[in-house]
């Protein structure tokens, strides 16, 4: 079956990226990276003066940031095109040494200005000279209160290594060590559990086989609960220790501050998807009985339950596709997603030595990249919609913007790409409407990624806000709370339709994601405000989409929720979640009634 993959240098041009937009050849190439060297040296001699000059000294800054951003991307993505091009590993190579050497020679910049008194920066902030950086000394600012003097800013510095240890060990134990045994496979031979065959053996259609790989998986963890609870509680304990260095009153309000986000959308998240588990038990009846089980239990949850409406379309197709589906947003968008296809922005066949899967990625002043591996159905039509969405809303961002408030939140980084997502899965619906098993294909899918998405992803921010909770109050953090805490979720979530195994209780310990607290909410409002979006634009049209526009434009000019404002939604309110996943209960009922049919 496996075809050989060509080289790069064989395939049609038609179909790759032009990095000579960025620059033009080696010699253009060579200049910028001299420019740029150049601007650290005239950046370093700042150093002491920059309450002096301060608006030389941030105006060179960011021109530094900005050289350093190009330089970057085009390296990056050059090795990307062909990670055994040696050239290319060298010039990366080069870039990253000069982006460390930018970052030393620009450290001084935020404490030598906030030496300055409140009011200078405040004035500052007004001034039209500065109006490119009211941003970034509004933000100085507003972080000012939990900056610390620059000789204990240095202390927490240095002691980054020691914190990010905890994960570090994790890490090297979940991908090297962890001694996973022998499981049954379809065939009915024997072998090696790992992380990447867990996820088609949970997913197979013979029940002795998940049920062996969910038990050997868990039990796994389980056998080494005492290592991986005192690997976490390493991790709370350095969350609790930044927490009182930065005088913060909790760990997620601390996580949350960064990206502006109050804590009641993190409430309100928890609220309206725990409000709509009655929903997504209704899901799980449909799947229990598609599979014909008399009960449900924990290796059942990713087994298929629908034949794969395996629907084959060559690029083109996608394309086309894509441009059909996202005629909601009209005529201006869809013209700028023919000029991505036609004017190299996107590399989209596979090649021997490119980077695998795909993503989007910018070159500010130039415009928007995406790198695919297209290959030819439906999954890499949506990976299009998706990759397609990042790179919009780079393009829009970047039109709008100066280069300072040109890049968007984590908050909303998903938000565009799951928009066109959304969009197509309706756009798909509606054309094979007449068609069930069509339907049932797609209501399936879209339902899945729900549930795995949206209610996976809040239960894991309930367990991680609720552990936190549990170690800045000084209560004993062990493996039988957390046990105890995550099998209670699991319960909570799952426990009307599904047998809740005792083993779940230790899929906690599997989650790399927990080393990065407060974080997975992200996915969960990300997704709802993209389905609530989609929504809108569908209902009410051009003025829904001069909205959208507008929070595509907005990259940090204003905060992410005040962003999101723009395009309807209030994250804020309850509301939001909720409508988001009303569209998820009339998802649940469309795939009944398809199955009926
Ligand atoms: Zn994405």
């Amino acid at each position: 079956m496996t075809k050989e993959i060509p080289a790069r240098g064989t395939c049609d041009p038609k179909y790759q990226w032009h990095l000579t937009d960025i620059f033009a050849d080696s010699a253009a190439f060579e200049a910028a990276f001299g420019r740029a060297k150049e601007t650290v040296k005239a950046l370093e001699a700042f150093q002491g003066r920059a309450a002096e000059r301060p608006l030389d000294a941030i105006t060179l800054s960011f021109s530094l940031s900005r050289q350093i951003s190009l330089l970057y991307s085009y390296a990056m993505m050059n090795l990307d095109q062909d990670s055994g091009n040696a050239a290319a590993q060298a010039l990366l190579a080069r870039v990253s040494a000069l982006a460390v050497e930018a970052q030393s020679a620009g450290a001084f910049l935020e404490p030598e200005l906030l030496t300055l008194p409140a009011e200078t920066l405040r004035a500052m902030a007004e001034a039209p000279e500065y109006r490119d950086y009211r941003v970034f000394l509004t933000e100085l600012l507003r972080r000012q209160p939990h900056t610390l003097p620059a000789p204990e800013e240095k202390l927490l510095a240095s002691a980054g290594e020691v914190l990010r240890a905890p994960g570090e060990v994790f890490d090297m134990f979940d991908d090297l060590d962890i001694p996973f045994p022998d499981v049954m496979f379809e065939d009915g031979e024997k072998g090696p559990l790992s992380h990447a065959n867990y996820g088609p053996l949970i997913r197979s259609r013979d029940r002795s086989v998940r049920q062996g790989a969910f038990e050997a998986m868990m039990g796994t963890f389980g056998k080494f609960a005492s290592t991986v609870t005192a690997m976490y509680s390493g991790n709370l304990k350095g969350d609790i220790f930044l927490m009182k260095a930065r005088r913060f009153s909790s760990c997620r309000e601390m996580s949350l501050y960064q990206n502006q986000i109050p804590e009641a959308v993190y409430d309100s998240l928890i609220k309206a998807v725990s409000d709509a588990i009655p929903a997504m038990n209704r899901a799980l009846r449909i799947r229990k009985e598609c599979l014909g089980l008399d009960t449900l239990h924990m290796w059942d949850l990713y087994a298929p339950i629908i034949a794969d409406f395996d629907r084959r379309m060559d690029y083109a197709e996608a394309y086309d596709t894509v441009l059909a589906a996202l005629k909601p947003l009209g005529e201006e968008y869809l013209s700028l997603l023919r000029r991505a296809r036609d004017e190299g922005w996107v590399d989209v066949f596979p090649n021997r030595g490119k980077r695998s899967g795909a993503y989007s990625n910018s070159a500010y002043g130039v415009h928007p990249y995406v790198l695919l591996n297209h290959v030819n159905n439906l999954e890499s039509c949506s990976t299009l919609a998706h990759e397609l969405g990042h790179a919009l809303h780079t393009w829009y961002t970047e039109k709008n913007q100066p280069f300072p408030t040109a890049d968007y939140s984590l908050f909303v980084a998903e938000v565009a790409s799951t928009t066109n997502e959304v969009l197509l899965t309706r756009y798909l619906l509606d054309k094979f409407a007449e068609d069930p098993k069509a339907t049932a294909f797609l209501c399936n899918q879209f339902i899945e990624s729900f549930r795995t998405t949206v209610f996976r992803q809040t239960m894991f921010a309930e367990f991680e806000w609720q552990a936190h909770v549990l170690a800045e109050k000084g209560e004993p953090v062990t493996k039988e709370s957390l046990t105890k805490l995550y099998l209670g979720l699991n319960k909570k979530y799952y426990g009307a339709v599904c047998e809740v195994d005792e083993p779940i209780g230790w899929e906690w310990m599997r989650i790399p994601h927990f080393y990065r607290s407060f974080y997975v909410y992200v996915y969960a409002t990300g997704y709802c405000a993209a389905v609530a979006i989609a929504d809108r634009i569908l209902r009410e049209g051009e003025e829904a989409v001069a909205g959208y526009k507008r929070f595509l434009s907005a990259g940090s000019s204003v905060p992410p929720i005040e962003a999101l404002r723009f395009a309807g939604v209030d994250m804020n309110d309850p509301a939001t979640v909720a409508s988001a996943l009303r569209v998820f209960s009339d998802t649940v009922e469309r795939l009944r009634k398809a199955l009926q049919e």
